[in-house]
């Protein structure tokens, strides 16, 4: 009888990177994705693409891109989305990986059948496959909060922003202080009448440039973690200061301990009066918003820019051990019983990149091929995945949703190198 395929459910980097792992090793997959064409969020023509017209790399071209096939050497440090999307393409015909995905087709359901195989459904259509990874993307369903009020401007979450037009001649209040929203909020700066941003909190900011070299490079050394640390503190704090000086509330979290903002013009713009920051919003009503400080301002448009929520929204919640926010995986990839279903791509780290997403990828790969011999290394590994690892490094990350599937970079990849040993070595 002929074997059943694996099924790859998403044609962004991380669909991507799983199509290349299996090709690899030579194992047998179809490939679904909904839009048209690779790239995933790069694609900012894909209708599910939350990516605006001004993106750039937040990370660096170096730090980002896949080891085995680097961008060209003219490509700039920060790409476009533009330039990504070409780089997708030209990494998905290098590997000749679109032949094997079907495109315009929607999954719809995975169910799981009596035999622990598994059922796609995509458009109507169901294809029986022998395991399934997930690749669907973080960042695709906006996280709004429950807005106090009856705000009667115009309202949009960041997922629906692709041109700073819309912010011509209007008094603007971005809410959230991410990395979209400070992209978000200088893209406003030259088109709006004002513009403001409401943070709850306070947050650390990362220039893209720290000795004429992108910022993210520091992290490549090899020192001890805390060293490391220690010394990347010192030489943020001596080019950026506090966000204090520039009106921004003190951070009540160390700089490691969530997801720095990486931007060089926001401090800048808040220093030139460019954005004012308010502080977390209490209510609105009409167009006024109440801040929790008291003070009371009309604006035309909030931009909510509060981030998204993780759902796999055609499998059974049941088959993904969620915890909270985010499914409970092991190395936030392998479920722990089931053998034949992972996700990759869940995952965010500082300076993970698409590398960090092939790295998930090619570990799942190797465990197929073990499973397929039933070998001892697969044995161990199903041991192993029964207990958790700590992946934070032993840092204290901040308690918010998005945080539950935030790793420290060299641990984690730590941790998959010796994961990969143990499907490579007989034991
Ligand atoms: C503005 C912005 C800047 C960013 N900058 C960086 C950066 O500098 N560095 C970095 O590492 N990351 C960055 N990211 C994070 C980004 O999520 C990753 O780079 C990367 O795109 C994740 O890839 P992915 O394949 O996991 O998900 P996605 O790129 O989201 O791709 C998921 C794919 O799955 C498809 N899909 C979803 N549901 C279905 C379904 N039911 N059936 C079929 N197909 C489906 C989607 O159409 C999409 O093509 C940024 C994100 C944004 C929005």
């Amino acid at each position: 009888m002929q074997k059943l395929p694996y099924a790859i459910i998403g044609a962004g980097p991380s669909g991507l990177s799983a199509a290349r792992a299996l090709q690899k090793v030579g194992l047998n997959f179809i490939g679904f994705e909904k839009h048209g064409d690779v790239g995933g969020l790069w694609d900012i023509n894909n209708p599910h693409s939350t990516m605006y017209k001004s993106a750039h790399l937040i990370s660096s071209k170096k730090m980002t891109e896949f080891t085995e096939f680097p961008m060209k050497e003219n490509i700039a440090d920060y790409p476009s989305h533009r330039e990504l999307f070409n780089y997708f393409q030209d990494f998905s015909n290098h590997f000749d990986l679109k032949k094997h995905f079907k495109f315009n087709s929607n999954v719809e359901a995975v169910t799981r059948q009596d035999d622990g195989t598994w059922m796609i459904k995509a458009n109507g259509e169901t294809t029986h496959v022998a395991g399934v990874i997930l690749a669907t993307g973080t960042l695709h369903y906006p996280n709004l909060p429950d807005q106090k009020g009856n705000y009667t401007g115009e309202s949009f979450h960041s997922s629906q922003y692709k041109d700073a037009s819309i912010f011509t001649d209007k008094r603007v209040l971005i809410v959230g202080c991410g990395n979209s929203a400070c992209d978000i909020a200088i893209d406003a700066i030259h088109h709006a009448k004002s513009v403001d941003i409401s943070v709850r909190r306070g947050y650390h900011f990362v220039p893209k440039y720290i000795f004429g070299k992108p910022a993210d490079t520091m992290g490549k050394s090899k020192m001890p973690t805390f060293i490391k640390k220690n010394v990347q503190k010192k030489i943020l704090k001596a080019f950026m200061g506090s966000p204090e000086n520039y009106g921004f509330p003190k951070p009540d979290h160390d700089l490691f301990e969530s997801h720095p903002v990486v931007n060089s013009l926001i401090l800048y713009h808040a220093g030139h009066g460019d954005v004012k920051v308010q502080p977390d919003i209490e209510k609105t009503e009409g167009k006024t918003v109440t801040f929790k400080d008291g003070t009371e301002k009309e604006y035309d448009l909030i931009l909510w820019a509060t981030g998204y929520k993780l759902k796999y929204p055609f499998i059974d919640s049941k088959h993904l051990n969620w915890d909270k926010a985010s499914p409970d995986l092991y190395l936030k990839i392998f479920h722990p019983e089931i053998d034949n279903l992972f996700i990759v791509g869940m995952i965010e780290a500082l300076g993970l990149g698409w590398q960090g997403r092939f790295e998930q990828a090619e570990l799942v790969a190797l465990y197929l091929k073990q499973k397929e011999s039933q070998s001892a290394s697969y044995m161990k590994f199903n041991g192993m995945k029964q207990k958790p690892i700590d992946l934070s490094g032993n840092f204290n990350y901040i308690k918010l949703d998005r945080m539950s599937y935030y790793v420290h970079k060299d641990t984690y990849l730590d941790e998959i190198m010796k994961h990969k040993k143990v499907l490579t070595t007989s034991v």
